[in-house]
């Protein structure tokens, strides 16, 4: 479920009613209450999630690469290779064949980036129906895996006729106003929404999210009724979501716990219920799975799911996320240099105070984390406080922001950021003008 905030997921108990299925799930499966992801967006964060590795490892989201290498074992690859049938359902552009996602899968509905970007109403691919149908079609011989995005809460956000997660006596012309063009991601900093938009615009996303919840439903149904006894679900998101913290909104510059914190649950018939409040991160969900299949998890050092248990809630090493600034070398049906313009657009009314330009590195010691700024002074959070707001001087750890400050360095420098001179891909004008004179063929 992309961009789920795990406050906005009800089985945590900061909201009600949005998520009566995850709830259910979790309810008699395993509810991990301090997940948390290695960047805060897309891309890099299902490369983590596909292939159980750490950013620094896969590399991608790192200086401007944005393409799962080939090199790189998928788990539907791996699973292949273990005789799982595979097959991928994703509403997300992003998680596509342009992007390295494919890799191992038999069978890929996505829709497309022009889809996507066109998309007013976002059911440009119906997940259920395909599933469905490809679910009618399968080998019934072999086990499958299934890997699908739901697309609902990334904005812009649908306005629905019903909504009760709107603020008491929002209309629908209200809604309409407050996300006039759609697109809601550029209102950050000194374009930040008044409260009541902002209160509105979360309504708004949880209706979404709701909505994610109910195919959700329909998609387990159809699981289910494969009469398979030992149906495997995981439930995550690859990402939270700013609604004014910090003046941001979106996900993007920035690695504080809202876009960093995900749901994650664990659901099979047999299992114990439990919730575990271990700091787990999103790529020990393939070295789980890929344990529980049977199937080869060489290369992957993370210990997965494994040995976590109730009562626990240190982090057994230090965990890292990463957000960086350099320009994206997209894939070729992706705009670079618009990409990039809109970047730059969106934070033209920002200050060095809302520090939003620059490489950012998150270390979480739970219950303390640090955000390493390449421009900033760093930031140090106790996680198990009510605030989310950053500590002051005089209630730090010297000693231990030291040690995390240091690690944060360590890790900015092995893999490598900052790299500012990472080469640009070729416009299609001047690979044309290259092609003409020969340089390329
Ligand atoms: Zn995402």
């Amino acid at each position: 479920m992309d961009t789920l905030r795990a406050d906005a997921v009800s089985a945590y108990g900061d909201v009600e009613g949005t998520t009566p299925t995850f709830d259910t799930l979790a309810a008699s499966g395993h509810l991990y209450t301090r997940a948390y992801a290695p960047s805060p967006w897309t891309v890099p964060s299902h490369a983590s999630l596909v292939t159980g590795m750490s950013i620094d490892a896969h590399g991608v989201g790192v200086n401007g690469r944005v393409v799962l290498p080939q090199q790189a074992e998928t788990l539907a690859e791996r699973l292949g290779a273990a005789g799982y049938e595979t097959a991928a359902f994703s509403e997300n552009a992003l998680i596509s064949a342009a992007f390295g996602f494919d890799q191992g899968f038999e069978h890929f509905s996505v829709r497309t980036a022009e889809e996507q970007m066109a998309a007013e109403q976002k059911l440009v691919i119906d997940v259920v129906d395909e599933l469905a149908h490809w679910l009618q079609s399968r080998d019934s011989e072999r086990p499958f895996f299934v890997f699908i995005n739901l697309y609902d809460a990334h904005e812009p956000y649908e306005i629905r006729s019903e909504n009760p997660f709107l603020p008491a006596g929002t209309t629908t012309a209200d809604a309409r106003r407050i996300r006039a063009g759609g697109r809601t991601s550029h209102l950050i900093c000194d374009r930040l929404p008044a409260k009541g938009h902002l209160e509105i615009l979360q309504g708004l996303y949880l209706g979404e999210v709701a909505s994610a919840d109910r195919k959700l439903k329909a998609i387990h149904a159809l699981l289910d009724d494969q009469s398979v006894s030992n149906l495997i679900t995981v439930v995550t998101s690859d990402h939270g979501e700013h609604f004014g913290e910090y003046r941001l909104l979106d996900h993007e510059f920035s690695v504080r716990d809202e876009v960093l914190r995900i749901p994650l649950l664990v659901h099979h018939p047999d299992m114990e219920p439990a919730t575990l409040a271990q700091p787990v991160e999103l790529r020990d969900v393939a070295r789980a799975l890929l344990g529980w299949a049977g199937a080869d998890f060489a290369g992957i050092t993370t210990p997965g799911l494994e040995g976590i248990q109730e009562g626990a809630a240190q982090a057994p090493a230090s965990l890292f996320a990463l957000y960086s600034d350099t320009r994206m070398q997209l894939p070729q049906a992706f705009d670079a240099a618009s990409a990039q313009q809109v970047r730059d657009f969106k934070r033209q009314g920002c200050s060095e105070a809302d520090r939003v330009f620059g490489d950012m590195v998150a270390v979480t010691r739970y219950p303390f984390r640090l955000n390493w700024y390449e421009n900033y002074p760093s930031e140090f959070f106790d996680l198990s406080r009510e605030t989310g707001e950053p500590l002051g001087r005089e209630a730090r750890r010297p000693q231990l922001v030291a040690t995390l400050e240091r690690e944060a360095q360590q890790f900015a420098n092995r893999v490598g950021l900052g790299g500012k001179d990472a080469a640009e891909p070729l416009s299609p004008e001047s690979e044309a003008a290259l092609r003409s004179l020969g340089y390329i063929d």
